[in-house]
């Protein structure tokens, strides 16, 4: 395994950003590669410490002559929100410099090839970092971006087009959950990934073969040494079961038994006032149409003050906010639904 440093230059003299890259050479040029990121919003740790456990697998896999494919590992992709603090919070969503989301704008290539990224030295410092992490993940068939909601189950966002492909994946890795979609319009990292292969003839874009995911593990409180230590497997399994690395004791995944719904199930149900949340559901109850999901207290004490929200059809409940105050408009739970959300929103995807 080698370590090397990343190095971003910053918007002004003297400030520069870095992050280490790990990289595992396999022993078949023809063996499947892997590319693995986490904390692209920077604040989402859960996929910081799977990484913390899945690296001594690897080494102990180099080791012993069993990594096939190449593998590159990030595991802090996002320096420059990591270093994002605003009145003591930190904020590693958004580029305070441009107010974009790190997890959009990435080159939308029209094909998969490094020679097609948009020069960004007269960029922002967060168009480097995009230019470089997406040129660090072209070419593998593999490409893992480990983030995670607010309160939530473990889910995956996919490309319709891997989709049911990739159903060893998400059963490898043992979630509970994945999402599909079909149009990146927004430039996600997930989008940019499996964008360019999407006019390629069949023979050539081997969709048989390529993994292309956001990874959701749960809430952003969920960074437990258990939950890293389970997820560390899992995604050591999906290496396994994708012929990146060799290991003969593990069998090869079961079917996936969790929910697949389509991104147009999913309700996002946006709030109707602004105040405290008092939520009668969490992540992973089942729910009839018409169920009580929330109340909102808008005027506490008084006659009114109170406005319940309903499930507007049956489903599942995905994530709900970790905070319980709330502005109008603002979404409350994600509801996947059993049927097309009458408020279905365009997009990727709402990570
Ligand atoms: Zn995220």
């Amino acid at each position: 395994m080698q370590k090397s440093i990343e190095r971003i230059a910053g918007d002004s003299e003297g400030v520069s950003y870095e992050f280490p890259v790990f990289r595992f050479d396999g022993t078949d040029k023809a063996g499947s590669s892997a590319y693995l990121q986490a904390a692209l919003h920077a604040g989402e740790l859960p996929g910081v410490v799977a990484i913390d456990a899945l690296m001594p697998m690897l080494e102990k896999a180099e080791a012993e002559g069993r990594i096939k494919g190449s593998i590159i590992v990030v595991p802090q992709a996002n320096p420059i929100g990591r270093a994002q603090y605003h009145f003591g919070e930190h904020q590693g969503r958004f580029h305070l410099g441009t107010r974009t989301n790190f997890n959009r704008g990435f080159p939308l290539l029209a094909a998969p090839d490094v020679e097609l990224l948009p020069d960004t030295t007269l960029g922002t410092a967060d168009q480097r970092l995009k230019t470089r992490l997406l040129q660090l993940s072209i070419g593998h068939d593999i490409v893992l971006d480990l983030h995670c909601d607010d309160e939530g189950l473990a889910y995956l966002y996919v490309h319709a087009r891997l989709w049911p492909a990739m159903a060893d994946c998400a059963a490898a890795m043992g979630v509970d959950a994945v999402i599909l979609w079909d149009e990146d319009t927004d430039g996600t990292f997930e989008g940019a990934s499996i964008t360019p292969y999407l006019n390629l003839p069949a023979e050539v874009a081997r969709f048989d073969r390529r993994v292309a995911t956001t990874v959701e593990y749960r809430g952003i409180l969920d960074v437990d040494g258990a939950l890293a230590g389970a997820d560390a497997e899992g995604l050591y399994r999906l290496l396994v079961a994708r012929g990146v690395i060799l290991d003969q004791a593990l069998s090869t995944p079961g079917s996936f038994t969790g929910i697949v719904a389509p991104l147009e199930n999913i309700d996002m149900m946006p709030a109707p006032r602004a105040g405290a949340v008092l939520y009668d559901v969490k992540p992973g109850d089942r729910v009839a149409k018409g169920a009580l999901l929330a109340t909102i207290v808008h005027a506490p004490g008084e006659a009114g003050g109170r406005t319940q929200l309903f499930a507007p059809q049956a489903g599942i409940i995905l994530t709900r906010r970790s905070r319980r105050i709330i502005r109008a408009g603002e979404d409350l739970l994600k509801l996947v639904g059993d049927s097309k959300s009458a408020d279905a929103r365009s997009g990727t995807l709402e990570d």
